[in-house]
């Protein structure tokens, strides 16, 4: 028996026996880390990347201590999207083949309401659903989920982006307490911790690593040799080709300056300082991290709010007055598992600073030329997103499953064509493709959401 064997598990034997049918040989790193707590009744945080295997974790944890001969919904799982909440079911139905007269029933969105209301009549085990279609549900009093012992919510962090926290809360605070809660998902950002804080219990966090465990960012230190700033960046946009950087400078003028330069020489670019006003300066954070631009320039101050995953490049406009500041500039690279690059544009004068940094990373320093101008040839890359905004919101009762059921209803567009939501008080905005922006303008414009007709434009 390997340290990997399903069958060191308390499992039943029915389950047993329907994984080795399944060919599953041997737990994957995230099922071996989180199964003994899942089945020891804890609640689990568990953070893998797309494809690690945990679905088959969280299954085995709900089937293994489900009741099949009381049959009351003892288990929810909430996914982000109907497509993902339909594998969820089938690979919960497969794993409990040998578990006789199990009912595993889906709630999505954009399926009619009525065959759902007759399929709650004729009783569930087990309900897979996205979070709109379960509260609206939930608040029909046709779902009774006071039996509830199993809460999973997987691709939490997706649920987050897609603007499902208040949706989240609202189903949180209909159901019981006393449960077990698993918590799944492929990054783990603020809005996921803070959301995990708020309903589980002492939880138990495992993080299973990509590849090579530590984050790796590699530094480099330019002379600028007679070039501006300014060409230094666009040169170094140019040469490593990232698909988010963030440049950071020590004025909120230069910062400006920056900014306007770039866009002048044809990048996708934005400012973030505090000479900005409220508005314009959440405009910034959201088109950044929705991957509708592609560099921020920003002051330290006004970069605090940024809660990004996966930043390529960070340049160093200047370096930062401190060695803290530089290592908390750079640290926004290269998280999670994946490598970053930071660079740093040295001032004559640097020497102090230099060396200060130098003794801290216990490594030698050496300032190299910047790359050649051939780079400067090729075209970079649009952002990948575009942020359209919505005269709607909250206020109007938009959810996030309106905007998207209304962009794929009639099929032209799918989720993956769909990124970030945001619902607000009386404005709601959607990252869609950028290729497919138009069509999606077009969508929104034409259509209506809750029977209402909305103006929408690009942001
Ligand atoms: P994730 O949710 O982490 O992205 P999934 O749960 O969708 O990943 O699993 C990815 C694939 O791996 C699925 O096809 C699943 O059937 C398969 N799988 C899961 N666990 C095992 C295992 N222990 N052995 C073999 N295949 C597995
Ligand atoms: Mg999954």
């Amino acid at each position: 028996m390997s340290a990997l064997s399903f069958s060191q598990l308390p499992l039943p034997a029915s389950l047993l026996a329907c994984l080795t049918s399944l060919e599953y040989h041997q737990m994957t790193a995230v099922q071996a880390q989180s199964l003994p707590a899942i089945l020891d009744g804890k609640d689990v945080i568990a953070q893998a990347k797309t494809g690690s295997g945990k679905t088959a974790a969280f299954a085995l944890g709900l089937l293994a201590k489900l009741d099949v001969k009381r049959f009351r919904i003892q288990s929810l799982i909430l996914c982000p999207t109907r497509e993902l909440a339909e594998q969820v079911a089938a690979e919960t139905r497969k794993l409990a083949r040998h578990i006789h007269n199990i009912k595993v029933l889906t709630l999505c969105g954009g399926v009619p309401t009525r065959s759902q209301i007759v399929s709650l009549e004729h009783g569930a085990h087990i309900i897979v659903g996205t979070p709109g279609r379960v509260l609206d549900h939930l608040q029909q009093q046709r779902l009774d989920l006071t039996h509830l012992t199993t809460l999973v919510l997987d691709e939490a962090d997706r649920m987050l982006e897609m603007g499902f926290a208040d949706t989240l809360n609202a189903i949180l605070a209909d159901i019981p307490s006393a449960r077990q809660t698993l918590l799944f998902s492929a990054t783990f950002d603020h809005a996921v911790r803070q959301i995990a804080a708020g309903i589980m219990q002492t939880p138990v966090t495992i993080t299973v690593e990509s590849g090579h465990s530590q984050t790796s960012i590699e530094q480099y230190f330019y002379q600028l040799d007679g070039l501006s700033r300014a060409d230094a960046v666009n040169l170094l946009l140019h040469q490593f080709r990232p698909v988010s950087t963030v440049v950071f400078c020590n004025t909120k003028r230069e910062t400006q300056q920056l900014a306007d330069t770039l866009q002048h020489q044809g990048i996708s670019v934005i400012a973030l300082h505090g000479d900005l006003e409220q508005r314009e300066r959440e405009h910034a954070l959201l088109k950044f991290s929705n991957n509708s631009v592609s560099v921020l320039v920003a002051t330290d101050v006004a970069a605090r709010g940024l809660d990004i995953d996966k930043l390529d490049l960070v340049i160093n406009y200047q370096l930062a007055h401190d060695v803290a500041t530089h290592i908390h500039r750079i640290g926004r690279t290269g998280r999670a598992g994946h490598s970053g690059i930071a660079c740093s544009l040295l001032s004559p004068d640097d020497g102090h600073k230099l060396s200060a940094l130098a003794s801290e990373l216990g490594d030698e320093i050496t300032a190299e030329p910047l790359p050649a101008h051939t780079a400067l040839g090729q075209k970079l890359a649009e952002p990948a997103m575009q942020t359209l905004q919505i005269d709607g919101g909250k206020k109007h009762k938009l959810r996030p499953g309106d905007i998207v059921g209304a962009l794929t209803a009639g099929q032209q567009l799918t989720f993956a064509d769909i990124g970030k939501i945001q619902v607000l008080d009386t404005v709601a905005f959607v990252a869609v493709s950028r290729k497919q922006a138009k069509l999606a303008l077009a969508l929104l414009n034409e259509g209506k959401m809750k029977g209402k007709k909305y103006r929408v434009w690009r942001l």
